[in-house]
Order: C-alpha cells, then structure tokens, then sequence
C-alpha cells in the first residue's frame, strides 16, 4: 500500500483536481490512501477570517464568502446535475459550523478557535477530491480526526502515536482492500473530540503517519517543483534538483526552516523505512527526490533563507555570566510562549537567539524576559543557513549584508544578517 499526499497548490482550482485524478489513475497503487490540503490559499484565508472574526472586523463576512464562492465555483465546474447538488449540500453543510462559531463572541482561546475555524479548509477540501474521485472509481472519504488523536495544545496538537497508529492499523487496513481512502492532513481530535490542527504545513506530518500505521511500502508528495530543491525559487534564481537525499539530510534541512517538507515528517518514516518520494504534479513522469537510508552521491550545498527575524540578546542584568540556571529559566520562557528558536549562541555575558516574529508572540515573550533580564532586539533581520558549505556559497550570500551573529559546525553554517539595500 502506499500514501499520496497533495497539497494546496495540486487543488487549487477544478483543473488541479481533475490532474489528480489523472495522477491516480497513471500511478496510484491497488491500495492507496490520499491525504489532501486545503485548496490554494485557503488556509491564510480563513486565518484572516479568525484574525477578523476576534478584532471584530467588518470584513469578517467579506472574507468568508470569498471563500465559499471559491470552493463552490470548484464544484460547479467538477460537477453536473445531481452530483452537483449533493456535493454543493455537503460543503455546505461544513461551512455551516463557521457561520455558528462567527455568530457567537470569540471564545476567549484564540488558539482553540483557530482550529475550529481552519479546519474545515481540509473538510471541504477532501469532500470535493473524494466525491470526484468516485466518479472514476471506488472511493472513501474518511474523517482524519477519528483517527489523529491528539493532545489540546490547539495549533500545534501532540499526536498521541499508539492511539492514532492502532486506530488506523484496525479500522482502515480492511477499507484499503475495497477502495482508495481519501482524508485530510493538518487536523486531528481531542479525547473530547474538539478539533485540533498539527501546525502549519502539516499535512505532510499526517501523510507520515498514516505510512507509519499502515506499513507503506511508499509515501509520495506531490508538488509544484521537481523535487527538494537545493534552495527556494522564492528566493535564488540559480536552483538545483537533490536526485537523493538521507533521512538525516532531509531532516536537518527541514529542521534548519526549509519549507518543502514538515520538520516532523521524517522520523516516522525513517522508524519504519518508508522511501519518501518528492514529485511534481506538473510533470509526474519525472523522477524527482528520493528520500531513503542512501546518502546522495555528491554533495550540493543546500540554502536556507528566513526572514522576519528578531535576534534577542539576554543578559543577567548585574554584569553577571550567563549559566545554566538562566539559561533553563530563559528556555522555559521561550517554551511557555510557544516561541521556536531559530538559532543561538551563549557568551560570557549574554545569551543570543534568533526567532521568527509573530505580532502576539514576540512582544509577549519579550516582556516576560525583561522582568528579569536585560533584554535588546533587533528586527527585520534574515536568517540564512548553508548546509554543505564553502566559502564560495558564503561569499554568494554576503552580498550587501551585514553579519550580526554566525554560528558554524562541520556541516552547516548559520548567520543572523542585516540587508544593507533595504
Ligand atoms: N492547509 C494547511 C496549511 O496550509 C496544511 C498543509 O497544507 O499542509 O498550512
Ligand atoms: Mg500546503
């Protein structure tokens, strides 16, 4: 059996479900289960509905109708007749739980409602790829969240491993035998069965899962690039395909903030030594990046661009040396208010980080910080991260930019910089 999973882009529009469909049928195994996104944008969409739903914006039901028209524009187009109208119903239906959520005063967990509200981006979704799916052949739709089960850490759901594995091992092994399995990535269940999403991006994540659970012999993504590029078109011009990667490259490139597969992805796959394949749904026939227990043959250095940085220096506010009792007290700071740190390094009298700014996050923790440390941060700062590096790719990257923090190990380099042409 094997896991295809399809992001926003594949779904954006009724052409990009019906080339999945295509795709299916060209490639798919007899068992197969599909983990679908939420369609194009829609997931920044309905963010900015909550984000507008708790200032009271007057936009609120602007930005939600958008995204109705959206979704059954799709329909419209995949549709005819009857199909039409059941299909129509169903997403309907879905999108009925957001209307109660915005009828009432914003609970006061923002996070908690978040969930309630972006998930349904993934139900709509799956109900249109699977419905359309079934005209061409057997197919399931699948609730994720009877079988993803989480803790209620809302926006970043810890997966309970033995309950989800064992109630997709039970449940979903006979289903795969009769028909393709279509289901949604991101959102998973509370033991109160209040929704829960595992972060941005994802789905990838629960593609992994369900390959960890159901023993894949292969789990493939499908993109709108060719593979795992060696960095991001977004922001190099110059672009190469890794044919091939480690566990351990994937994961570290992951881990380091490249955005083309979940950091959480990885591990499951690895435990259990399922071949990740990276394709483009553009052009299917070509190979794309395998990720397995092989390490590539030659070593591309890899490029890891973020911006939007915040470099905060801690220091004790005596003049005295950083030691590991601040730094735990410091870590359980950045831990409470759910801030990763990007990078770090420790002097004698100061302890440095670098983190992604968030409009709630950042100031809060820097507060927090300042009731017992002597806090400074600078802003709009880049983060740039070169594994496989040289000096030739440092000095590529350097060009008008100013180096505020570096951190170097054999591998990989990381430096906290400043764009001087801004
Ligand atoms: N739809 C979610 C997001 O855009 C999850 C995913 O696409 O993986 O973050
Ligand atoms: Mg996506």
């Amino acid at each position: 059996m094997q896991i295809f999973k399809f992001g926003g882009a594949s779904v954006k529009n009724a052409s990009g479900v019906k080339n999945l469909s295509k795709i299916i049928k060209e490639y798919g195994p007899k068992e197969l289960l599909i983990v679908v996104s939420a369609m194009g944008k829609t997931t920044n969409a309905l963010e900015d509905l909550t984000k507008s739903f708790f200032n009271g914006n007057e936009d609120m039901h602007e930005i939600f109708d958008k995204i109705k028209n959206y979704h059954f524009d799709i329909i419209d187009e995949l549709f005819e007749n009857n199909e039409r109208q059941t299909v129509h119903d169903e997403v309907a239906n879905a999108f009925v739980e957001i209307d109660w959520i915005l009828e009432d005063e914003p609970h006061e967990d923002y996070d908690f409602v978040y969930d309630q509200i972006v998930s349904i981006g993934e139900l709509v979704s799956t109900k249109i790829v699977a419905h359309y799916l079934n005209t061409q052949q057997p197919t399931k739709w699948i609730d994720a969240r009877s079988f993803i089960q989480t803790d209620n850490t809302y926006r970043e759901g810890k997966v309970d491993w033995d309950l989800s594995s064992n109630l997709i091992k039970n449940e979903l092994s006979g289903v795969l035998k009769g028909s393709i399995i279509v289901t949604q990535g991101f959102i998973g269940s509370t033991s109160e069965n209040f929704t829960t999403t595992l972060g941005r991006e994802g789905s990838d994540y629960s593609a992994a899962i369900f390959a960890y659970s159901l023993d894949a012999e292969r789990m493939t993504i499908w993109k709108d690039v060719p593979g795992v590029l060696n960095a991001d078109p977004k922001w190099f011009d110059e672009t190469q395909k890794l044919d091939q990667l480690s566990y351990l490259d994937a994961i570290e490139l992951a881990y380091y903030g490249a955005t083309v597969i979940h950091p959480k992805t990885i591990k499951p796959l690895q435990n259990k030594q399922i071949p990740l394949y990276v394709q483009s749904f553009i052009k299917p026939e070509e190979s794309g990046t395998v990720i397995s227990n092989e390490s590539a043959k030659n070593i591309i250095p890899s490029f890891i661009f973020k911006v939007k940085q915040v470099l905060i220096s801690i220091s004790p506010t005596d003049f005295s040396f950083i030691v590991e009792e601040n730094l735990s007290d410091i870590f359980e700071l950045f831990h409470d208010h759910g801030v990763k740190i990007n990078t770090m390094h420790n002097s004698a009298i100061s302890f440095s980080v670098s983190v992604d700014f968030d409009e709630r996050k950042t100031p809060a923790l820097i507060d927090s910080l300042k009731k017992t440390f002597k806090v400074r941060y600078n802003d709009n700062l880049e983060l740039i991260t070169i594994r496989h590096y040289n000096q030739a790719t440092i000095d590529r990257v350097l060009v008008d930019k100013d180096i505020l923090l570096e951190v170097r190990s054999r591998h990989t380099i990381q430096m906290v910089v400043k764009d001087l042409s801004k």
